[in-house]
C-alpha cells in the first residue's frame, strides 16, 4: 500500500535514485519505507515504535535506529506509554512539528518573499527582500542575502539544509532550470545549479503557480482535499494542479500554463505568438487597459477619482477598490474579467473534475467579486456532474502563499534530508 503510494507520488526520487527498474526488490521495499517513516509520524502525531514497524514492515531494530535519530534531532518526543495490547505498553512517540525548518522564496516582480516554516508548514518567520537589479545575477544575490538573513536568525535550530523556490516563467522542475520567464525577459537560467554551487544548499525550483498549490495543499483552509486547482492570476496568469495529494507537472513540467490557452481565436496578440490568450484578457495589465479604455465612455465612475482624476494611472486594484465599493463600471470590467475566466475554468472542471479551485496571485487573492462572478459564470458552463464536486475559493494564505509553497518542495523532501 505504502509503496503504491510512493510509487504514483514522486517521479524526481525515483529518477534520482533510479529505483524504477529494481522496483520490487524486498530491500529497495525497505529503502522506501525508510523514507516514510517521517511522513507516517506526522500523519498519525502519536505513534509508538510497535505501529511504525507495523505499518512499514520494517523490523523493530531498524525503526528503533530510526527512531533514536528522531529522538536526538528532536523530531519526535517520548510522552510515556500508551495501552498495552497484551504484553508491556507501547512507549508513545510524539510528533514535534518546531523540530526542524524549512526556507522557501517565492519571486514576484521585483520582490523575493522568503519564509521559514515548520514542519507543517506554518509560518515562524518571513522577509520580503526588493530585487534591485532586474537580471538572474540580481535576483541570485538578493536571494543570498535572504539566506543568510534567514540561516544566521535559525543558527542553534535545525533548519534543513536545503531551500524551494517558486519563480516566474517556464521551469524543467528535473534540472532547476528557468527555460523562459516572458515576465522578466530571462531565458535558460540554471537557477539550481547556481545556487548549489554558490550556497551549498539542496535546491528546489517550480513555477511559482505550481508551489501556489502546494501551500493550499498542505496549508489551505481545505483539509483533506487531494484534487484542487490554483490559479495565480497578477501579471501572468497559470495554473498548479495537484492530482491525488500530488503536484502533476507533465511531460516536461510545463503543465498549468492556464494563461495561454485560447479565449477569442482572433484576439490580441499574445508575447507567445498566439492570439486571444486568456492572460492577455484577465491579467493585471489587461483589465487596467480595459477600465482606461471604457472609461473615456462613463464620466460618473468612482475611478477617475480613485486614479486622482488621471486615467493613465489606473491599475486593476483601483478597478477592485471601485468594485468593492459598487461602481457600476468596475463591476461591469470584473464581469466581463469572469467571463474569459469562467470559460477557460469550466474547461478545467470538465477536464480534471477537481474537488477545489483556489483563486491567488496577487489580483485572484484580493477580490471575493471576482471569485463570485467566476462561480457564476462557470455553472453556466461547467457539465453538471463535475460541477456538483467542486468549490470555487479564493486563496486565504497572503502574500507569503507562494513562499510557503516553495518552503513545500523542501518539505516533501525532509525525510531524506533528515536521514541523509
Ligand atoms: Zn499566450
Amino acid at each position: 500500500m505504502l509503496l503504491t503510494k510512493y510509487y504514483n507520488a514522486d517521479t524526481l526520487y525515483l529518477k534520482e535514485y533510479n529505483v524504477k527498474q529494481r522496483i520490487g526488490q524486498p530491500e529497495i521495499l525497505k529503502e522506501i519505507n525508510r523514507t516514510h517513516v517521517l511522513d507516517i509520524i506526522k500523519r498519525e502525531r502519536v505513534v509508538s515504535r510497535a505501529q511504525l514497524a507495523r505499518i512499514t514492515s520494517l523490523s523493530r531494530a531498524t525503526i528503533s535506529l530510526l527512531v533514536d535519530k528522531l529522538l536526538t534531532i528532536g523530531v519526535v518526543e517520548e510522552i510515556g506509554r500508551g495501552e498495552s495490547s497484551g504484553g508491556r505498553p507501547p512507549v508513545l512517540l510524539k510528533f514535534i512539528p518546531d523540530s526542524a525548518f524549512a526556507m522557501g522564496a517565492h519571486m514576484y516582480d521585483s520582490d523575493w518573499s522568503m519564509v521559514v516554516t515548520n514542519l507543517d508548514a506554518v509560518v515562524r518567520r518571513s522577509i520580503t527582500l526588493h530585487i534591485e537589479q532586474n537580471s538572474p545575477r540580481g535576483a541570485i544575490d538578493t536571494l543570498k542575502r535572504g539566506i543568510e538573513i534567514l540561516t544566521s536568525e535559525f543558527s542553534g535550530k535545525m533548519l534543513l539544509p536545503a531551500i524551494g523556490l517558486g519563480t516566474p516563467g517556464l521551469v524543467d522542475i528535473h534540472t532547476g532550470t528557468i527555460k523562459s520567464a516572458v515576465d522578466v525577459g530571462w531565458a535558460e537560467v540554471p537557477v539550481k545549479k547556481i545556487l548549489e554551487e554558490e550556497t551549498g544548499l539542496k535546491t528546489f525550483v517550480a513555477n511559482r503557480s505550481k508551489v501556489g498549490a502546494l501551500a493550499e495543499l498542505w496549508y489551505g483552509a481545505r483539509e483533506g482535499i487531494k484534487d484542487l486547482i490554483y490559479i495565480s492570476i497578477g501579471t501572468g496568469i497559470a495554473a498548479g494542479i495537484i492530482h491525488q495529494g500530488k503536484l502533476y507537472i507533465g511531460t516536461n513540467s510545463s503543465a498549468g500554463e492556464l494563461g495561454h490557452v485560447t479565449i477569442i481565436p482572433d484576439g490580441p496578440l499574445c508575447p507567445c505568438g498566439n492570439r486571444g490568450c486568456l492572460q492577455q484578457l484577465v491579467s493585471e495589465q489587461a483589465i487596467a487597459t480595459r477600465a482606461r479604455q471604457l472609461l473615456r465612455e462613463n464620466s460618473r465612475s468612482r475611478l477617475h477619482k480613485l486614479a486622482g482624476n488621471h486615467p493613465e494611472m489606473i491599475t486593476v486594484y483601483h478597478v477592485l477598490k471601485a468594485a468593492d465599493e459598487g461602481d457600476e463600471l468596475a463591476l461591469s470590467i470584473l464581469d466581463e474579467s469572469a467571463e474569459y475566466l469562467g470559460i477557460a475554468v469550466a474547461n478545467l472542471v470538465n477536464l480534471f473534475n477537481p474537488e477545489l479551485i483556489v483563486l491567488g496571485g496577487p489580483v485572484g487573492q484580493s477580490s471575493r467579486i471576482l471569485t463570485d462572478k467566476l462561480a457564476e459564470k462557470v455553472r453556466l458552463r461547467a457539465m453538471a456532474y463535475p460541477l456538483s464536486a467542486v468549490q470555487i475559493v479564493t486563496s486565504s494564505l497572503g502574500s507569503y502563499s507562494g513562499a510557503i509553497g516553495a518552503s513545500v518542495l523542501v518539505l516533501q523532501q525532509a525525510n531524506r534530508l533528515i536521514f541523509q
